[in-house]
């Protein structure tokens, strides 16, 4: 008997070896691909790689934060942000099924940000168009190719990565790890993510309803087991409803099961089902986010509940925050790097004790809880938030735009109410803002005011650009001196704040820093 030979596959290609590589990136989530994004607009050469076949086809995180679209902005996909998500205009409190107040947060922030509004931009199209404009810029993911390990000296980083059973090393610089809450760079790098699980568990659906919660809005639904956030998605007539499980519920659990919940008090009817899970929420931010020549970024280095929409927002300020460190690190000036941990990590341990303290109070089923929900939070939520200055603080902390690093090496001097480490104040004029300047992705000097002689000799010198802006009513109220000089970071953060010209100061700081 002949055996017909089966034509054999073509072997898969191996991953190209490369030694160009100035930046591995572990990972091609949305923290990965902003700091992919970044790095490139920087002219640093990037490497990026992750065992998915593409960007991930569910919803997951759904809200961009102020902060973000500003670092969009900066890189030049906000435009392209804002045509494809959605706004928010307010939340909407419901008790067992009786609408019992709103929180309008139009207008709060109109002074503060070009983006004055909470906006709707699920993970999926934040992924799909970081990679769209990555792609423009030249930049491809290596998918289905997993880091599998990697070894660093004083020098640089040897990674393997293997890809359809193929392994092959990359040698490159640095490398980060945005390989999410299992990290494997962070395993490798032997770093714990302390913290804890909470015994709830949660479920995510995104559904067509119909009834009374607003389409417009988020609706929050509390009734006495339960609590229940409805959030407006970009397509017409979605939400995405977020919920507890009932403890009695198995580890399979389907929509059905939660459907009696959604539809209780006639709040509302669930139409068409597009996507449900189910998950734990974890409250545990990693050890360190660095060592050696290794970085961990994103859910990689700290997870939380979803409450206030902060996950995806803050692996992208993660990225933002290392980038241009990275960057000036490739180029021989490392400073910097040194900092990334000292801004990050405490704003993690922040984030993550703040919602874990709001998550307590909303799940809990203690019977002071349940009278706070029920009794005390619908008569007193309404009246606080027609007060401007709780609907600005609300809005200042969901946004990010608050975030500052006051406690920062990087973080000098203050002029007017202006302290090196906040960000640069948004600062409108009859061509724009000043924030335009931001986009080119440098440090540079801003004057509000007129600069002296020696200070744009002093700029000319040291090759950093000098912006000068009027001063202005809204730069006052901005808290910018007048004439007072500030050094901006390339992440649009001041670096140094100089109430007049100093020689000595400046020179050591960009000594320091920037030579
Ligand atoms: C069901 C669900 C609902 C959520 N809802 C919200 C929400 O409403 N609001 C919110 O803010 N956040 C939410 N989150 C969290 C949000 O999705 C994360 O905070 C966000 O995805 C973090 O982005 P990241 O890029 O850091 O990590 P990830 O998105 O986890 O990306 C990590 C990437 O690394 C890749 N990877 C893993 N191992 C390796 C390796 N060895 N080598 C290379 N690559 C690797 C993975 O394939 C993945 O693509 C939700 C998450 C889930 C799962």
């Amino acid at each position: 008997m002949t055996q017909i030979p089966t034509p054999e596959a073509p072997a898969p290609e191996p991953p190209a070896p490369d030694l160009a590589t100035e930046v591995l990136i572990a990972g091609a989530g949305p923290t990965g691909l902003m700091l992919a994004l970044w790095l490139t607009r920087l002219g640093v050469r990037v490497r990026i790689a992750d065992p998915k076949s593409g960007p991930v086809q569910e919803t997951r995180a759904i809200a961009v934060q102020a902060r973000t679209l500003e670092f969009y902005d900066q890189l030049g996909l906000g435009a392209e942000a804002m045509t494809r998500g959605r706004h928010f205009a307010a939340i909407n409190l419901f008790v067992r099924g009786q609408w019992r107040g709103r929180v309008d947060l139009r207008g709060v922030g109109t002074d503060l940000t070009p983006h004055p509004y909470l906006y709707i931009l699920t993970q999926d199209q934040n992924e799909k168009l970081l990679v769209d404009h990555l792609a423009t810029l030249g930049v491809e993911v290596d998918w289905q190719t997993t880091v599998n390990g990697f070894t660093q000296d004083d020098e640089s980083v040897t990674a393997t990565l293997e890809h359809a059973g193929n392994s092959a090393e990359v040698q490159a610089q640095y490398i980060a790890g945005c390989d999410g809450a299992t990290s494997a760079v962070r395993h490798m790098l032997n770093i714990p993510l302390s913290g804890g699980t909470y015994g709830q568990r949660f479920y995510v659906a995104d559904v067509t309803l119909s009834g009374k919660v607003r389409a417009d809005d988020v609706n929050l639904a509390m009734g006495a087991s339960r609590f229940l956030a409805f959030f407006p998605m970009p397509q017409p007539g979605r939400h995405r409803v977020v919920g507890q499980l009932p403890d009695q519920l198995g580890e399979d659990i389907d929509f059905e099961q939660v459907r009696g919940q959604i539809e209780e008090d006639g709040l509302a009817l669930v139409e068409q089902l597009h996507w449900f899970s189910s998950y734990r929420v974890h409250h545990r931010v990693a050890d360190h986010f660095r060592r050696g020549r290794a970085f961990i970024l994103g859910d990689a280095g700290h997870v939380h509940t979803p409450v206030g929409g902060q996950g995806m927002n803050t692996g992208l300020g993660d990225a933002s925050n290392l980038a241009w460190k990275l960057a000036q690190a490739v180029r021989g000036r490392p400073a910097a790097l040194a900092t990334y941990e000292a801004e990050r990590r405490p704003f993690a341990l922040s984030l993550v004790n703040t919602t874990d303290r709001v998550f307590t109070a909303v799940v809990s089923s203690s019977p002071l809880a349940r009278w706070l929900r029920l009794s005390v939070m619908p008569n007193v939520l309404p009246r606080l938030s027609r007060l401007r200055a709780m609907r600005r603080l609300l809005f200042l902390t969901v946004s990010q735009t608050r975030l500052h690093y006051p406690d920062s090496l990087l973080s000098v001097g203050q002029a007017g109410r202006v302290k090196g480490g906040v960000r640069l104040p948004w600062v409108q004029n009859e061509h724009g803002s000043n924030f335009d300047a931001l986009r080119s992705l440098r440090w540079q000097l801003h004057v509000y005011g007129v600069p002296t002689p020696e200070l744009l000799t002093w700029s000319g010198r040291h090759d950093l650009p000098l912006h000068v802006f009027p001063s202005s009513r809204e730069a006052a109220h901005a808290g910018l001196a007048d004439s007072a000089i500030y050094l901006v970071r390339p992440d649009g953060y001041v670096g140094l704040a100089l109430p007049r010209f100093n020689t000595a100061t400046l020179d050591a700081y960009v000594g320091h820093w920037l030579a």
